[in-house]
């Protein structure tokens, strides 16, 4: 028998304009006569359908202002889907708002690259050249490794990794590291699809080194250990260290790769993280490879990074797969130059991602405040305090890591904080930050240049005086 359903108080959507109406009262507007009708008739939708949300969560709405909101959806449709948002979430590595933040020097190489450039051209002999020989030649001088390449991400690294050594076999992964990252990327199914079949082994906390010999057999293609980046097993615990699984590796004649996800490459590059696992102790413990994101402690654009032993990196380059897994020219240009800073011996300071998270909380204190002043002149009526709280890496980098900062707490008078973050969002440029504790947070650990103006600006479009 079906539940009954409990009644409950439906607002009132009749008070909505038609989007018929409102089309049809747009393509009269002289000022839209050169807006296609493709467009004019998203826009309608998107507006009546923004009033509707508002009506549902409880809002008031004034009919009056649907042209108002189908201009604000075609000013948003032109801006395009990818235009700058500010992420005032004090969360570094925002995967949502696209990680990594590329350092201007990363930027201007992607300009650069977006013409003819020399990708596979040795501009000496005008023969063709291998698309990720600078790349390899930065990251074998930066992580000690023989040999280096990149595909578009860590997930087709991982894949490619499978693939490559273990088509048709088994890969040996502990039970305490079948991580998910974030939904789509569960390391059993990536195994599976790489073409292997996956042998856990030990148990959620403890896996000893004995577990992995009593799992070899001829069947084995891959031992392979991942760094549990997202979460922490704590309390009675036991992992094997790199350096034991090669050896056991090297004893069965049995490839080993380390899956490290996040990416240090050395620890006093960010001393916040100074928990972090790095390449370059990886690659010391002499696994055939180590795999890291391009895009989360390294800084750079999204892309799988391979460093390891000659024949094993020569053995991916081998693999048909790397073809249909290989980073596109902007990605590479900006993957050089990020690599480029690292080579100059600067990067703590110069890559924004390790700048952020190397602030320290006197400097946040005082840009909290000129925040606040900021704000307090915007001529918005606000509700504003300087407030300390915690940022974080992100991306699954260091989870359990909470960075001291110093935060605008806001408020609207007789406004939730949820509409108040709504509204940013929407404004333009969005600003998107934390709502806790019933106020709406602005971190300015991850602002960039000139981004307090770009908030006063939104505030300024979200609550027109
Ligand atoms: C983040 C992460 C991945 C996925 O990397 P992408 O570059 O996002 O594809 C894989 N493994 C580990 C351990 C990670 O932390």
């Amino acid at each position: 028998m079906a539940k009954p359903v409990e009644p409950r108080a439906e607002p009132d959507l009749r008070v909505l304009p038609k989007v018929d109406d409102l089309l049809r009262e747009a393509q009269d507007d002289s000022e839209l006569v050169n807006v296609p009708r493709g467009a004019l008739r998203h826009a309608a939708r998107a507006a009546v359908e923004g009033m509707r949300a508002r009506l549902r969560a409880g809002l008031a709405v004034d009919p009056a202002e649907a042209r108002a909101r189908l201009r604000e959806a075609l000013e948003a449709a032109r801006r395009g889907s990818l235009a700058p948002v500010v992420n005032a979430t004090g969360v570094v590595l925002h995967t949502n708002l696209g990680r990594a933040p590329l350092a201007p020097e990363a930027v201007a190489a992607v300009a650069g690259a977006s013409q003819a450039c020399a990708l596979e051209m040795d501009l000496e002999s005008g023969e063709r050249g291998a698309r990720d020989a600078v790349v390899s030649r930065l990251l074998r001088d930066l992580t000690g490794a023989e040999d280096a390449t990149a595909v578009n991400n860590n997930a087709a690294a991982t894949l490619l990794a499978v693939n490559t050594f273990a088509l048709g076999k088994k890969v040996v992964v502990s039970r305490g590291e079948l991580v998910e990252i974030g939904g789509s990327y569960r390391m059993p199914d990536i195994v599976r699809r790489g073409g292997a079949k996956l042998v856990e082994v030990g148990t959620t906390n403890r896996t000893r080194l004995e577990d992995y010999r009593q799992a070899w057999t001829k069947r084995v293609g891959l031992y392979m250990k991942v760094h549990t980046s997202n979460f922490r097993i704590a309390g009675f615990t036991e992992e094997v260290s790199l350096k034991a699984l090669v050896a056991l590796g090297r004893k069965k004649k049995v490839p080993v790769v380390h899956d490290l996800g996040s990416g240090l490459l050395r620890k006093d590059l960010t001393p916040a993280l100074s928990g972090e696992p790095t390449v370059a102790a990886s690659v010391e413990a002499g696994p055939d490879l180590v795999l890291f994101s391009g895009d989360k402690l390294l800084g750079g654009p999204q892309a799988g990074l391979l460093v390891g032993r000659r024949a094993a990196v020569e053995a991916i380059r081998k693999n048909p797969m790397y073809r249909a897994m290989r980073l596109d020219k902007l990605a590479l240009a900006a993957l050089e130059a990020t690599l480029r800073l690292h080579a100059e011996g600067d990067a703590g300071r110069t890559v924004p991602t390790l700048a952020r998270l190397n602030l320290d909380a006197g400097t946040l204190r005082r840009r909290a405040r000129a925040l606040g002043a900021k704000l307090a002149r915007s001529g918005v009526r606000l509700e504003l305090e300087v407030a300390q709280s915690a940022s974080e890496a992100g991306s699954g980098s260091a989870p359990a890591v909470e960075l001291e900062t110093w935060c605008v707490a806001l408020t609207r008078p007789g406004e939730g904080a949820a509409e108040t973050a709504r509204r940013l969002r929407l404004a333009n440029p969005p600003v998107v930050a934390r709502v806790r504790s019933g106020r709406v947070w602005l971190d300015p650990r991850t602002l960039a240049a000139g981004d307090d103006a770009r908030i006063v600006a939104a505030l300024r479009n979200a609550y027109p005086t």
